[in-house]
C-alpha cells in the first residue's frame, strides 16, 4: 500500500497520518518530521530547513528530493508507506514519479478545511507547542504558498482517478471514520 495525504498546513494531517500509517502497518514518512529531527539533531541539513520553514516557505527540491529519496529506501518503507508533506510541488511530484517507477501511489488522500478554521488551529497549536513557523504571519504565508504550490496537485492526481477526499472538521475519530469509508478499510 503507497499512500500520500495532502492538505493545507493545520488541516490535521500529521495526526491522522499516524493513525492510518498504524492500521495498515505501513512507514509514516513526514517531511516536516524529518526536517524538524534534522533541526533538534543540529544537522546541516537541518539548519538549512530552518530558513524556510521559520518563514512559512518550503524548503527547496534540491533538498527535500535527496532526503525522500533516501528515507524511500530503509527497510520499513518496503511493505508499503503514507507520504505526509511531500510531493508539495509539481517539481517534486515528476521527482517523486521517478523515485517510485512502476511502484505508482494507490490512493491520495486530500483532507480539506475551512481557512478561518486551520488559521484558528495553528494559533492554538503554536500556543501549545511553540513551533516557530507558527506566528499568524507565517501562517498566512503557509497557507498561500499552499494554494499556490501545493493545490494544483489535486487536480494532478485528480487527473489521473486516484484522489480521494475527506473533510477535515470534525473530531479526530469522525474525520478517521470518514477516511477508512474513502480508503475501503
Ligand atoms: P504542516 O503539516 O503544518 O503543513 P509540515 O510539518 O508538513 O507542516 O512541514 C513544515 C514545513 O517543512 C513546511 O512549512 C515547509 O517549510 C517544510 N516542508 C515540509 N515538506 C516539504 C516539502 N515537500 N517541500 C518543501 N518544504 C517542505
Amino acid at each position: 500500500m503507497r499512500l500520500l495525504i495532502m492538505g493545507p498546513p493545520g488541516a490535521g494531517k500529521g495526526t491522522q497520518a499516524t493513525k492510518i500509517a498504524e492500521f495498515f502497518g505501513i512507514a509514516h514518512i513526514s517531511t516536516g518530521d524529518l526536517f524538524r529531527a534534522n533541526l533538534s539533531e543540529g544537522t546541516a541539513l537541518g539548519l538549512e530547513a530552518k530558513k524556510y520553514m521559520d518563514a512559512g516557505e518550503y524548503v527547496p527540491d534540491s533538498v527535500t528530493n535527496d532526503m525522500v529519496r533516501d528515507r524511500l529506501t530503509h527497510a520499513d518503507a518496503q511493505a508499503g508507506f503514507l507520504l505526509d508533506g511531500y510531493p508539495r510541488t509539481v517539481a517534486q511530484v515528476a521527482e517523486l514519479d521517478e523515485m517510485l517507477g512502476d511502484e505508482t501511489l494507490d490512493k491520495v488522500l486530500v483532507l480539506t478545511a475551512d481557512t478561518d478554521e486551520v488559521v484558528g488551529r495553528l494559533l492554538n497549536r503554536a500556543h501549545k507547542q511553540g513551533r516557530a513557523d507558527d506566528t499568524e504571519e507565517v501562517i498566512r504565508r503557509r497557507l498561500e504558498v499552499y494554494e499556490e504550490q501545493t493545490a494544483p496537485l489535486i487536480d494532478l492526481y485528480s487527473s489521473r482517478g486516484i484522489l480521494v477526499s475527506v473533510d477535515g472538521l470534525g473530531s479526530i475519530d469522525e474525520v478517521a471514520g470518514r477516511i477508512h469509508a474513502v480508503l475501503n478499510a
